[in-house]
């Protein structure tokens, strides 16, 4: 007979209110979004609108909404590792049924007081996210490839490019594209806010993906779109910094969820190990079968102990070009090791496990792009090793 504890009962300094954040989360995933993963998948990703507003009513209700934001704008001020408690219960379910709880990109905090009120007070009260649009069909990996520009005009500015892979940008309230402000020889990378039903905004392609998630991930042309200066966000050739800030938590984010997946992909194998029975044996009592499920504890013990520091070191205030490394580190780790993990889980449920009812057959599928999007192992390799070069093995390492 085995023996449960609280998993966090292990991860030192949790505070009463800490443990009662994270079992708020778990009872919402629990009772809310696993119920629907089935009716999700089956519908290629989308469920009714009652329904998405049932999931944002119960996730407000239990104050999981607006994480890291301020409370004065409708946000719940949780610390890094606060919210990595709350991510990680999100990664335990599939068909990215999490996107329904109001949120939105971190940029938003550097918003005017004008450009909080209009976008981001509303989409942490469940009425209207946002969508980052960067890449272009030619600047994927390399962001120095960015074609699309903004030209001063009529004291604002007119937006010519095109954006690939906008996640969400088909149900989005406002999209946050990058740009090159056109400036005499200088080209300023500047993120803007515009809204879709602005002229010239066009959508050109809506796409099937792998994964059935919530929502798109379009191609969305911008001709001769003309913003007001208000458009500009954190200011003219900002860009790249706010960017680099919005990597750190997405990068992170990603290994929360991939932390969550391999938590919930080792909790349905176990018990399918040691409920099965071949050969007169439970599969647990099969050693090709329980190996890999160690190895899998493992790499979900590795990842999480990574994660966890990451969140500590931004919570202790460490300069963010160090952070920045760390992130890159438990995003290649956890991306990596949650593929094989699902990879492993599929085999131990045999047949089973190619049925897309199954739990690992969808998070084999999902768990794939976290090794593209936000920068791509390559990239994360590129990353990591520049810092050892940089700032040398023990900042790197320790
Ligand atoms: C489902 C999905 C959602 C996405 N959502 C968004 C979004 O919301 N907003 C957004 O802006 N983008 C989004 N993306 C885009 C994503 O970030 C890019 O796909 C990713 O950065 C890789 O760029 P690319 O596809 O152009 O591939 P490429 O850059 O062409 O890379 C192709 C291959 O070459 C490798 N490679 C490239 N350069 C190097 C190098 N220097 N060293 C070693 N290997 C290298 C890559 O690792 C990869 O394996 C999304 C993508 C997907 C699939």
């Amino acid at each position: 007979m085995s023996t449960t504890i609280a998993p966090s009962a292990h991860l030192e300094g949790l505070s009463a209110d800490q443990l009662e954040l994270q079992r708020r989360a778990r009872e919402f995933v629990e009772a809310v979004l696993m119920p629907l993963e089935n009716e999700a998948e089956e519908n290629g990703g989308r469920l009714p609108e009652a329904t998405i507003e049932h999931i944002k009513r119960e996730a407000i209700a239990a104050r999981l909404n607006g994480g890291r934001f301020a409370p004065e704008h409708g946000g719940q001020g949780w610390s890094m590792l606060e919210w990595f408690l709350v991510n990680e219960q999100f990664g335990r379910v599939t068909n990215g049924l999490h996107w329904h709880v109001p949120s939105a990109y971190n940029v938003l905090m550097r918003g005017t007081p004008e450009q909080i009120e209009r976008y981001l007070v509303p989409a942490l009260r469940g009425e209207g996210g946002d969508a980052y649009a960067v890449t272009e069909a030619e600047a994927g990996s390399d962001p120095a490839g960015i074609a699309a520009n903004a030209v001063p005009a009529n004291g604002g500015f007119r937006i010519n490019g095109e954006k690939w892979f906008v996640t969400s940008g088909d149900v989005a309230r406002v999209l946050i594209v990058m740009a090159s402000v056109v400036d005499g020889d200088q080209r300023l990378p500047t993120l803007f806010l515009v809204e879709p039903q602005t002229p010239g905004v066009e959508f050109i392609d809506n796409p099937r993906f792998t994964h059935n998630y919530p929502h798109g991930h379009p191609t969305i042309g911008f001709s001769d779109v003309e913003v007001g200066p208000e458009a500009v966000i954190g200011g003219v050739g900002n860009g790249e910094d706010l960017q680099r800030a919005w990597f750190t938590e997405e990068r992170l984010g990603i290994a929360t969820h991939g932390l969550g997946a391999m938590w919930r992909l080792l909790e349905e194998s176990t018990d399918w190990a040691l409920n099965r029975v071949q050969g007169g044996r439970r599969l647990m009592d099969h050693q090709g079968v329980s190996f890999p499920l160690a190895d899998s504890a493992t790499d979900a013990a590795v990842g999480r102990l990574l994660a966890v520091h990451v969140a500590g070191l931004v919570d202790g205030g460490t300069d963010p070009k160090l952070i920045h490394a760390k992130a890159s580190m438990a995003k290649l780790f956890v991306s990596e090791a949650a593929g094989r993990c699902a990879d492993r889980a599929v085999q131990t449920f045999g047949g089973r496990g190619y049925m897309r009812s199954n739990v690992a057959e969808r998070f084999l599928r999902e768990l794939r792009v976290d090794r593209i999007w936000e920068g791509t192992s390559e990239i994360q390799r590129l990353i990591i090793s520049r810092a050892l070069e940089r700032r040398g093995v023990e900042a790197t390492i320790h």
